[in-house]
This record gives C-alpha cells, structure tokens and sequence, in this order.
C-alpha cells in the first residue's frame, strides 16, 4: 500500500513533471493512485464540496496590467501550473470538490475593458472545471459595477459555460450592494435560483479603515474582511433589498463575518433608537432583522468546532456549507472540525459536508 509519504513524493514528482510541459494527464495519473481521504457519516461516504476556494485567471488579470506572485496574487491561485498540488491538498484533507471562485479586483474597469475581462475569465473558469469535473464547479464572476452588463455576463456564465452560482464583493467601487444600482443584478440572481457567493475585498472597509487596521496581527484582514461583510449583508437586511427579492440565495464568506456570531444585536437597534428606523418596528423592513441572517447561508471559516456549533444552533445547520480559502493557509483542519462540531446529527452532518452545497449548486452528491 502506497503510504501519505510516498503519494506526496510522487505527487510532487508529477507537479514537476506538469511544470516542464507534461499535462495534466500526469495529475490524474497520481491521484488515481493517490491517497484520498475518505469522510464517513452513519457508515456512508460523505461528499465533501469546499464553496471558499479560490483560483485566478492570468490572462485576463493581464487586462489589468496585474501578473501572479507575491502574498496577494499567490502563484497558486493558478489552476493550470500547480494543479497536482491543489489536489495533493484537497485529497489530504478530505475536499472531494471545490467551488472556485475570484476576489474581484475588476470594479474599477471601464465598461469595454470589463466585458473582455470577465469574458476571458469565465471561459478560463469553465475550461479548468471541465479538465476535472468531478472535483471542480466554479461561481461565475461578473462586472457589477456595470449592473446591465453583469446581468448578461450572469446568464452567459451560467447557461454557456456552465457556472454555477456567482461571487461578488462586499461592495462595489465604494457603493453598497443595497443600493438601487444593483437591483437589476438581484432580481437575475434570484429569477435564476443562483447561489450568490459574497467575498470582502481589499478595496472595501479594509482600505476605509485605513490607519485603523495597521500595526501587528494582520488587522486588515482578520478584522476588515468581516467587517465588510457584516456591513454588506446589514445592508441588504435594514435597506429592504432581501424583501424585495426574498427568493435570493446569499452566501456570507468566513461564517459571514461577525453578524451571525452576533445576531441580537442587529434586533435590538431600532427599538433603543426608534427614530433611526421610521417606518415600522424596524424601519422599513418586514421582519426582525435576525430572521434574515436565518435565511442566509454561511461557510464554516469559523475555526472551531464551537464557533460552527454556534452558527448551527442560531440558524439551522442546513444554512452551513464547508469553506477552507483554499490557497490561502488558513485551515488544514476542516472536515474534522464538523466532524467534531458536537449536537449536529448524520443528517446535519452530511448537509454541511456537502448536502446543502451539492442541493444549491447542482453537484451530484
Ligand atoms: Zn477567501
């Protein structure tokens, strides 16, 4: 029997291989051999589906003048040069797929530019799902800055490239996802039954923190990111977007940031300030404001099994989808922290692995 040492070995014999110029035939090769963790839930395999991993597409961030390298742009972001790797890793840790999105660094473009761009990158989207179907689905990007634009590209990506899904930002060239602009967007999203994927990005309340977020600890990250979208999806809530489209699937990356740990919150202020919220109980809107978050659903970047223990017990585990960002080192550990999130049932279980992922985003499970 090929022993974990061994199979890594050979898979980085491959990955070498792969760099010289031998396809992707040699990583397939190594993985059906390979060793893959297996994940099982009341005595059957369990199809772990990962909704946060990432990928980029270097020709069109070429459109950009923006090239692969350093901490941001990590070379391994690239699906083709370092796909053996990505599967050495994604098999280790028990990721049977994962669902590729891209942080969007494009909302800034001018019309022209991002419609080649986003064109260029979907296809490269579906070109590397379709190299590896069975463990690779992608969310579609869009230019949403453009929202008339955004909506065909949503369709195209969807019905001619076979994405599934779309990702987006918490916010779009300083503009609030909430705002009007969008509603065209919305209202394609939620016509389509599309799973809409919401990542922060360096441009939102990152950069508007600013000074804030200097010093040690990475702060710009591990507080601005959710703090983004935190603000993104209170948006949504308190300006009546998720009323006016209230069959709209939203996913809130990193356990959607800090408001499902924080729900009440969220309840209790308009009725201590009742005259910033004229209208109703609460304001506008139709309900109380944590039955929205209810309604979300949330990857499990939360890093504990409690912290995912939480996220179930305030919403349902069935709102629960596995993430790891992969690339980026944040997480060795997913599937043994639902596997050790305690109070969850097989069925729970089996629904956060994949169940729910594989139900929205048209995977076979
Ligand atoms: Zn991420």
């Amino acid at each position: 029997m090929t022993t974990r040492r061994d199979f890594i070995a050979s898979a980085s014999t491959f990955a070498g291989l792969a760099f010289v110029g031998c396809d992707m035939l040699a990583s397939r090769h190594a993985h059906a051999q390979g060793a893959r963790r297996e994940t099982i839930v009341a005595g059957r395999r369990a199809k772990v589906i990962d909704v946060h991993a990432h990928c980029a597409v270097p020709e069109a961030m070429a459109l950009m003048n923006l090239k692969l390298g350093g901490p941001t742009f990590r070379p391994d972001l690239h699906m083709g040069s370092t796909l053996a790797q990505r599967l050495t890793v994604m098999d280790a840790q028990g990721i049977d797929m994962q669902v590729l999105s891209i942080n969007p660094y494009w909302y800034k473009a001018e019309r022209d530019l991002a419609e080649k761009l986003i064109q260029v990158q979907n296809e490269k989207l579906a070109e590397a799902c379709g190299a590896q179907p069975d463990r690779f689905v992608a969310f579609a990007t869009v230019a949403l800055q453009h929202p008339d634009l955004a909506v065909r590209q949503l369709e195209e990506g969807v019905k001619k490239y076979g994405l599934r899904g779309v990702s987006i930002g918490g916010s779009v060239d300083g503009l609030e996802l909430s705002d009007p602009k969008f509603h065209p967007f919305w209202a394609k999203a939620e016509q389509m039954g599309l799973l809409v994927f919401i990542h922060p990005q360096a441009t939102g309340a990152q950069t508007d923190l600013g000074k804030r977020l200097k010093g040690n600890g990475y702060l710009e990250n591990v507080i601005g990111w959710p703090v983004e979208t935190s603000i993104a999806l209170s948006h949504l809530i308190f300006e009546g977007t998720l009323d006016r489209f209230p069959g709209l699937k939203i996913c809130g990356a990193h356990g959607g940031g800090y408001l499902p740990s924080y729900a009440g919150r969220l309840d209790f202020g308009c009725p201590t300030r009742p005259d910033l919220c004229p209208g109703g109980p609460y304001g506008p809107i139709k309900k109380k404001p944590s039955e929205y978050l209810a309604q979300m659903y949330y990857d499990t970047m939360v890093f504990s099994p409690e912290g995912i223990r939480h996220l179930a017990a305030e919403f349902g585990a069935n709102q629960l989808m596995v993430g790891t960002d992969y690339p980026f080192p944040w997480t060795k550990t997913m599937v043994d922290e639902v596997m050790a999130t305690p109070g969850l049932s097989d069925a729970d279980r089996i629904a956060i692995l994949g169940g729910t992922a594989a139900k929205l985003l048209g995977i076979r499970a």
